[in-house]
């Protein structure tokens, strides 16, 4: 068991077996908080608690299975007390994939239908756009907030738990006089959701807070978990800690790890004061501070420390390396955004040539569009590389046909999803598919199969000729009897590779990727389970689900800065560190939304583990790539003082390079060159 604890330092073993009932370990970057959270769960598990009644909660699918799958390396060499016991699994997962299951499982005690389903943000933001639609919000001839602010109000409002009209005077406030007419829209809001089954995710975890506070079905969730753990504790908001406090109200043993200065999620409701306040949930929670570095070296710390030290309210410890050595990092001004692609690939090439493999780099972005050119470049250079974050794949069209298809196999009250599905018959616009749903009556009430039942009034406002692949699209909606959820997925997904052919380009390939998500619906309990999971953890392709090609196949890891949360490389590159991309000019309205980006820059620098590269192009073209030379002289990021350049080496890249900004007006030199030519 001692195995387990061997390569912690003192202050990591001491909270790994930590004897009392709740910890707080508090922490910088890289300093082993999670190391140190692993080995607790695997010490607890090796000292005999069901691993099964474990629960450990993060903040990215990623973060989560990293966790757990360091847990069973750790396991796998401790010894199982109970010899006659087989090892169950961890309940590992993030907030919200551990919300799902839960009411999933809890879904008739909660007052939902069995089959509900999960909306996306997009879904989320067309659902409240119509019933904004129909508050006739635009009518009174005043601005009126658009579905995607109407959407962020609702969901800070509800994460934060308070009031509506704090909220609009945070985010909103031109709009300040209107918190009775946006209330009701998010009362309407509620309201359609629950007549037609649907679920968002801010749901997930009102519902899953509702189950745990209620006096009934609360102490059964409380009961079937010894111990929870959450990494990550500084990104979580009001609802989760409540969430946490209901769960704890019988057993309080509880672990939490988390670093104030990497508190990155604030446009959703979270603060750091959940961390730094604890004890005003848990009064008896004891505190662990770990104070070595043992990812960076200190080069690349001494840029992290210089960021933070310029934040307003920095009280966090300087980061000190625990290896020495290491390189200065490199800030490389690039003349445009091409020559900062051409620089990253050279750059990445060069190291591989060092001996470091692809997979032990990173490009980040602060935007998932920021790396769209360099995505293009190293295709063309046949570089292999995975996507973290961006949501491509799940935004293709026919791949969230197939999620709203599943979806309404279980959940025929699906507005979204018929409004989507009918679109794709030739002849069919916005107009009768409304009037299709109009007939089906999916707020009216009835069971699933009734609502079908019905199909057939409906089928009377489509036109004659796309009424018979209608037809066949709702058979296949109907469950057989005694047919396997795959067998079901099988039938839906040979009902749509028709419309999917006929309805868009490229069609080999998009069916191809309907086949994959199709398998994964012969190992879920049901249809609209594989649905919630594609959108709960978008996978980035298709290759993606089916796991990573293979062991010995290399390729390079892009993500954006949130996605990176937790994990490390020993290179980073981080792409456009130009103010209004990093900080990104959207969250410059105010001063917490400047202070969060800079502890999202303190994120990105502090992945690698050897190496960092910063780069900055010099100016932004409109339209990249193209013939024109309509650009903008881009300023370097506010986070690159003085004193942070100074921890780095800057160079320029020498490829496209030009003069920033000057001119030599070339134009008149040739003039008056000629003009001795005319004489
Ligand atoms: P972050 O703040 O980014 O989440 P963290 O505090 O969770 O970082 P870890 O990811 O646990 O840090 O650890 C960072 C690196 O340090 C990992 O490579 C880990 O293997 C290594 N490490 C942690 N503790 C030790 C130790 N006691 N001895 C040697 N290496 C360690
Ligand atoms: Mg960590």
């Amino acid at each position: 068991m001692f195995a387990i604890v061997d390569r912690l330092n003192e202050e990591q073993r001491a909270a790994a077996t930590f004897e009392g009932d709740q910890l707080r370990i508090l922490a910088g970057a890289g300093t082993g908080k999670t190391t140190a959270l692993t080995a607790r769960i695997a010490w607890l598990v090796a000292s005999g608690m069901p691993a099964e009644r474990v629960m450990a909660l993060s903040f990215t699918r990623r973060a989560a299975r990293e966790m757990m799958h360091r847990c069973d390396t750790l396991l796998a060499d401790a010894p199982v007390r109970s010899a006659t016991r087989r090892r169950g699994r961890i309940v590992g997962g993030t907030f919200h994939s551990i919300a799902h299951r839960t009411l999933r499982r809890h879904a008739v005690a909660l007052g939902l239908p069995e089959g509900f389903s999960m909306l996306d943000a997009g879904d989320a933001a067309d659902v409240i756009d119509l019933v904004r639609d129909e508050h006739g919000a635009a009518a009174n001839g005043r601005r009126f907030p658009k579905k995607g602010t109407l959407l962020d109000v609702y969901s800070r409002t509800v994460n934060t738990q308070r009031p509506l009209s704090t909220v609009i005077d945070e985010v909103a406030p031109w709009c300040a006089d209107q918190v009775e007419p946006v209330a009701s829209i998010c009362r309407a809001y509620v309201h359609r959701k629950r007549t037609l089954g649907l679920v968002d995710f801010d749901d997930l975890l009102l519902y899953w807070r509702a189950a745990a506070m209620d006096d009934r079905l609360g102490p059964l969730l409380a009961a079937e978990i010894d111990h929870v753990c959450v990494d990550e504790y500084q990104d979580v908001n009001a609802l989760q800690v409540e969430v946490l406090r209901a769960l704890r109200r019988t057993d309080p043993r509880l672990t939490v790890v988390g670093d104030d200065s990497q508190a990155v999620y604030g446009f959703r409701g979270a603060s750091p004061r959940h961390l730094l306040d604890i004890g005003s949930v848990f009064p008896e929670i004891s505190t662990i501070l770990l104070e070595r570095n043992y990812r960076s070296v200190q080069p690349v710390l001494d840029v992290a420390n210089a960021v933070s030290e310029a934040a307003p309210e920095g009280f966090m410890a300087r980061l000190r390396a625990e290896s020495p050595g290491g390189e200065r990092p490199r800030l490389v001004r690039a003349a445009d955004e091409d020559a900062q692609v051409d620089a990253v690939c050279e750059q990445i090439l060069a190291h591989r040539e060092e001996g470091i493999a692809l997979r032990e780099q990173a490009v980040l972005v602060r935007a998932a569009h920021h790396s769209d050119l360099l995505e293009l470049e190293l295709s063309r250079r046949r570089i292999p590389y995975v996507k973290y974050g961006g949501l491509r794949f799940i935004e293709a069209a026919h791949v969230k046909d197939l999620i709203c298809l599943f979806r309404l196999a279980d959940n025929p009250r699906d507005e979204l999803a018929w409004f989507r599905l009918l679109q794709l018959l030739e002849g069919v616009g916005p107009v009768r598919a409304r009037r299709a749903i109009g007939a089906l009556g999916v707020d009216q009430p009835g069971t699933p199969a009734e609502i079908l039942m019905r199909w057939p009034l409906a089928v009377e406002e489509l036109p004659a000729p796309s009424r018979r692949t209608a037809d066949a699209f709702v058979n296949a909606l109907r469950p057989a009897t005694g047919e396997s959820v795959g067998a079901h997925g099988e039938r839906l997904r040979d009902a749509l590779a028709p419309l999917v052919a006929t309805a868009y380009d490229n069609a080999d390939a998009r069916v191809a990727d309907l086949d994959a998500l199709t398998a994964a619906a012969h190992n879920a309990a049901r249809l609209s389970d594989v649905a919630a999971d594609l959108t709960l953890e978008p996978p980035n392709s298709t290759g993606d689900l089916a796991g990573n090609p293979s062991i010995d196949e290399d390729w390079l890891v892009i993500s954006t800065v949130h996605s990176a949360k937790g994990l490390e490389w020993d290179v980073v590159h981080l792409l456009n560190a130009a103010d209004g991309n990093f900080p990104s000019d959207m969250a410059l309205t105010s001063r917490e939304g400047l202070e969060e980006e800079r502890r999202l820059f303190d994120v990105a620098v502090t992945r690698p583990r050897r190496r960092l590269h910063v780069y900055f192009p010099l100016r932004f073209h409109y339209r990249p790539r193209g013939r024109d030379d309509d650009h903008t002289m881009s300023q370097p990021s506010r986070f690159l003082s003085a004193d942070v350049t100074a921890c780095f080496d800057t160079v320029r890249s020498s490829r496209h390079d030009t003069l920033a900004g000057e001119s030599i007006d070339a134009g008149f030199r040739v003039a008056t060159e000629l003009d001795a030519l005319w004489t």
